[in-house]
């Protein structure tokens, strides 16, 4: 499947399969399909949101489009440059260029290293700078996330987790990186103070020109920050949109339900969609046919037999399902 071919990150087929643990039950035999062939480019510049529920895969795929876990399957593309089969010494070189900030900041970084440390540390993996300079380069960094050069002597213990998951975003800034992926920065955070570090991510985004890939289990999250959001179901997706139009015209059940499942700000009252009805299935047991059709309330018979791609139904509106494919827009979409 061919999709905006000229975007900085090309993906396509991307898989990522676990083999069982091992018990008596015979788990060890059974194959974890964690990403399950998924496709989708991400423009120079542009936010993409990735979101779906807790252990659908976004990790996963965050983690094999930077490599720092290997690919089952598929192809990350580089500004064409395919980087799943890239040579290690390449791959050192793109390494300088892709980053990640972590969901935890209290286990992401280390309690024995001073925040000079933390945040001159990729700088001292690639040798750039003699010390005082990589002094300045993190004082700098330190600034423009809100901190100053006066925490450059302190431990992690010492700041709250907001002020940890700044630290952990310098850190993932110094070495300039074009791409970054979020996973879920904020999840760890006390409610508090979520917002202004979105608001620091959004603006750095800005200022820094960057492209990046955030993730978050929390849809109204991620429409904050996302120029286009794709919505992760059991490792595959489900829909993929600009995000306006995702938020206005969401086509997939599975998306409506999300959507559903945001209490409306003020009221706290939810909107009148209720929330999805069970649990994620096991990722050992996807469902045959349309792996969502198990919580679908629009489930039909060739649901059940028959997985449907993404197709494109408007421009640029990708959705995976039997019912839309046949009636582009069906009741109630608008
Ligand atoms: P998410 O980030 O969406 O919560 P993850 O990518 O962390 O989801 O996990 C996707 C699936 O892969 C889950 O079923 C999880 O249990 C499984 N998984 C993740 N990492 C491993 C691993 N190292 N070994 C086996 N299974 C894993
Ligand atoms: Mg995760």
């Amino acid at each position: 499947m061919k999709m905006d071919g000229n975007g900085l990150i090309t993906v396509s087929g991307l898989s990522k399969f676990y083999q069982g643990r091992g018990s008596f039950l015979g788990e060890g035999k059974k194959i974890l399909r964690a990403v399950d062939g998924v496709s989708f480019s991400i423009r120079e510049g542009e936010t993409l949101g990735l979101v779906g529920e807790s252990g659908c895969g976004k990790s996963t795929l965050g983690r094999i489009i930077l490599r720092l876990i290997p690919a089952s399957g598929g192809s990350v593309r580089y500004q064409g440059e395919e980087l799943l089969d890239m040579p290690k010494k390449a791959l050192r070189g793109m390494r300088r260029r892709m980053q990640i900030v972590f969901q935890d900041p209290y286990a992401s970084l280390n309690p024995r290293m001073t925040v000079e440390e933390i945040v001159t540390a990729p700088l001292a993996v690639f040798k750039i700078g003699i010390k005082t300079e990589r002094r300045e380069a993190a004082a700098r960094v330190l600034e423009e996330v809100g901190l100053s050069s006066r925490h450059l002597g302190r431990f992690p213990h010492e700041f709250s987790g907001g002020q940890r998951q700044r630290i952990g975003i310098a850190r993932s800034l110094v070495l300039n990186p074009e791409f970054v992926v979020f996973d879920e920065p904020l999840s760890a955070l006390d409610v508090s103070v979520r917002a202004q570090v979105l608001n620091l991510i959004r603006s750095l985004q800005n200022r820094r020109k960057l492209t990046s890939l955030f993730i978050s289990h929390d849809l109204s999250v991620v429409k904050h920050i996302s120029d286009r959001i794709a919505v992760m179901y059991l490792g595959k997706l489900l829909e993929l949109a600009d995000k306006h139009e995702l938020y206005n015209h969401p086509l997939h059940p599975y998306t409506r339900g999300l959507i559903g499942a945001i209490p409306i700000p003020d009221t706290g009252r939810r909107r009148k969609r209720t929330e999805l009805p069970g649990d994620v299935p096991s990722a050992y047991h996807i469902p045959q046919g349309c792996r969502f059709h198990t919580r679908c309330s629009m489930i039909r018979e060739v649901c059940t037999v028959s997985e449907p791609e993404l197709r494109q139904i408007s421009a640029g509106h990708w959705a995976a399902c039997h019912q839309i494919l046949e009636q582009p827009r069906y009741p109630g979409s608008t």
